[in-house]
C-alpha cells in the first residue's frame, strides 16, 4: 500500500470512528482507484475522492411502534444520501438487527459506483433499520413500516431518492411502506422499486439480482471459452437475491447443490430442481420458515452453523451477507477447483478472502459488478413508472441481460492486468468511478 494511500484511508478511519465495514468498503475502492487517480491528476485536483466518502446528507430518526401485544418498542431508522451526482439516491433499505449506521455507509458507498456501472441515472443512497421482521406478525411489521415511512417520506421521492428492497425487506414490506408513503403525500409515484406487479412493479425485478449475477458468471466464463452447463455450484442463502440465483443457474444446466440461512446449510448432493425450489420459495417467502426443513424434506445433509464453502464446486455465489466468506473459506474453494466466484451479496468476501481468489486466477465477480441487475431493473422500473408503461418479461429481461453483458465489458476493459488476467474488482471500481467523477466535476463543487 502507498503512503498516500495508507494517509488517505487513516483520515477516513479517525473521521469515521468504528465504522468498520464502512472503512472496508472504502479501502477496497482507494487501492484500485489511487493509481488511475494518479495518471489523471484532474481528479485529484478536484478532491473527488474526498468529497465521495463523505454523504451528502445522513437521516437518522426514531420509529415507534407497538406489538400485537400493546407493547411500544422504538428503533431506529436511517438514510445515508450518498452521491447524486448521476441521478436521484437510489438503493435499498435493510431491516435486520445488526444494521448501524457503518453498515449502511458501506452499502451506500458500494451503490454509488454499482449505480454508476449500470449506466442509468442513478445516485447512490442505502436505508433501513435495527428492526428485524423476523419472529414478527404481519401486522407488526405492517405498524413498523407505517411508523417508518411516517418520517422518511418527508426525505424522498420520485425525482429525490427511490429507496428498494433489501435483506428483511421484500414485497410485504415494500407493499406497507408504499401504502403508508401515498396515504401521506397523496400521491401515487414511483417513490419505491419493487413494488407488487398490479401496482406499480416491473417484471423481473424480484427475479434480477440473482439472474444478473449469473448472467456476469456466464461472461466471465466466456472469457475462457467455457459455460455454466454442466457446473455444480454452490449457493450461500436462500432470500430473494439466492433464490434467483439458482433459479437462473438451473434454466442453464448447472447443478446447484447448497443454499443456507442463518442456521446453517443444507448439501443437497443430487442438485436442487425447478420443483425443490417451488418448495423453498413457498418455505422462505410465505411460511417464513428455516431452511432446515428442506433437508428434513428431501432427505439430504443439513449442516448446522456452518457454511457451504468446503463442499467441492466449480463456482460459488455468495448471496448472504457481508464477510460471509473469509480467507480460509476462499483457500478451500480454490484448493477443490472453484473457477468463478459471483457476489450475489453486497461484500460478502472479507479482503483477504478476495485476495486468495486473485492469487489463485480465479474469476471473481464482485458485488458492486455482479449484483447490479437488482438495482439496474429497479431503474427499468422507474423509467416504467415515469411512462406509465409495463413492459413485458421478454423485454425487462433482454434489457438487464444487455446491462449485465455492457458491465462485464466494462470491467474488462479497465480490469485487464499486464499478463492478460481480469482483475474485475479494478475493473468495477475504475469504471463505476469514472461516470460519477467527470459527472462531479461538471457540476461544480457541490
Ligand atoms: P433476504 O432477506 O431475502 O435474504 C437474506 C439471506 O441471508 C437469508 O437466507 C438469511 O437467512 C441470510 N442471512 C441474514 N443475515 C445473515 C447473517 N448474519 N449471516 C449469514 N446469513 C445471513 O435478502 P436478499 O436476498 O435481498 O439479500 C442478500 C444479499 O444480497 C445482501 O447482501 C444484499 O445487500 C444483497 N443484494 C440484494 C439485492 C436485492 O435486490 N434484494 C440487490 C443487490 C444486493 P435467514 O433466513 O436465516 O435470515
Amino acid at each position: 500500500m502507498t503512503t498516500k494511500i495508507q494517509e488517505f484511508l487513516e483520515a477516513v478511519v479517525r473521521k469515521n470512528p468504528g465504522e468498520i465495514e464502512f472503512h472496508q468498503a472504502v479501502t477496497e475502492v482507494v487501492e484500485s482507484v489511487m493509481p488511475f487517480i494518479e495518471e489523471n491528476p484532474k481528479y485529484e485536483e478536484a478532491r473527488i475522492l474526498k468529497r465521495m466518502v463523505e454523504p451528502e446528507r445522513v437521516i437518522i430518526f426514531r420509529v415507534p411502534w407497538v406489538t400485537d401485544k400493546g407493547e411500544i418498542k422504538v428503533n431506529r431508522g436511517f438514510r445515508v444520501e450518498m452521491n447524486s451526482a448521476l441521478g436521484p439516491y437510489k438503493g435499498g433499505l435493510r431491516f435486520h438487527s445488526n444494521v448501524n449506521l457503518g453498515t449502511l455507509k458501506f452499502l451506500a458507498f458500494e451503490q454509488i459506483f454499482k449505480n454508476s456501472l449500470t449506466s442509468l441515472p442513478m445516485g447512490g443512497g442505502k436505508g433501513g433499520s435495527d428492526f428485524s421482521p423476523k419472529g414478527k406478525t404481519d401486522n407488526e411489521v405492517m405498524r413498523f413500516c407505517q411508523s417508518f415511512m411516517t418520517e422518511l417520506q418527508r426525505h424522498i421521492g420520485p425525482d429525490t431518492d427511490v429507496p428498494a428492497g433489501d435483506i428483511g425487506v421484500g414485497a410485504r414490506e415494500i407493499g406497507y411502506l408504499f401504502g403508508q408513503y401515498k396515504r401521506i403525500r397523496n400521491e401515487f409515484t414511483g417513490v419505491l422499486t419493487g413494488k407488487g406487479l398490479n401496482w406499480g412493479g416491473s417484471r423481473i425485478r424480484p427475479e434480477a439480482t440473482g439472474y444478473g449475477c449469473v448472467y456476469f458468471v456466464e461472461e466471465m466464463m466466456k472469457t475462457h471459452d467455457d459455460s455454466l452447463q454442466g457446473k455444480v455450484c454452490t449457493v450461500s442463502g436462500s432470500g430473494n437475491v439466492a433464490q434467483y440465483t439458482v433459479q437462473k443457474l438451473i434454466q442453464l444446466g448447472a447443478k446447484v447443490v447448497t443454499v443456507s440461512d442463518t442456521q446453517g446449510y443444507v448439501y443437497d448432493k443430487d442438485g436442487i430442481d425447478q420443483e425443490k425450489l417451488d418448495y423453498i420459495l413457498v418455505l422462505k417467502n410465505i411460511r417464513r420458515g428455516r431452511i432446515r426443513e428442506y433437508a428434513e424434506k428431501f432427505k439430504c445433509e443439513f449442516h448446522e452453523h456452518q457454511r457451504p464453502w468446503g463442499v467441492p464446486c466449480d463456482a460459488a455465489f455468495p448471496s448472504a451477507y457481508q464477510n460471509e466468506l473469509n480467507g480460509d473459506d476462499a483457500r478451500k474453494l480454490v484448493a477443490n477447483g472453484c473457477r468463478a466466484v459471483g457476489e450475489g451479496a453486497n461484500m460478502p468476501t472479507t479482503p483477504e478472502g478476495v485476495r486468495v481468489f486473485l492469487n489463485g486466477k480465479v474469476l471473481f465477480g464482485p458485488g458492486k459488478a455482479a449484483n447490479a441487475g437488482g438495482v439496474a431493473t429497479s431503474g427499468l422500473e422507474m423509467s416504467q413508472n415515469s411512462m406509465r408503461l409495463s413492459w413485458p418479461m421478454e423485454e425487462v429481461d433482454r434489457r438487464l441481460h444487455e446491462i449485465m453483458i455492457a458491465i462485464h465489458k466494462n470491467c474488462v476493459k479497465y480490469g485487464r492486468d499486464a499478463d492478460g488476467f481480469v482483475n474485475y474488482v479494478k475493473g468495477a471500481n475504475i469504471a463505476g468511478f469514472i461516470r460519477v467523477a467527470d459527472a462531479m466535476i461538471d457540476q461544480g463543487l457541490v
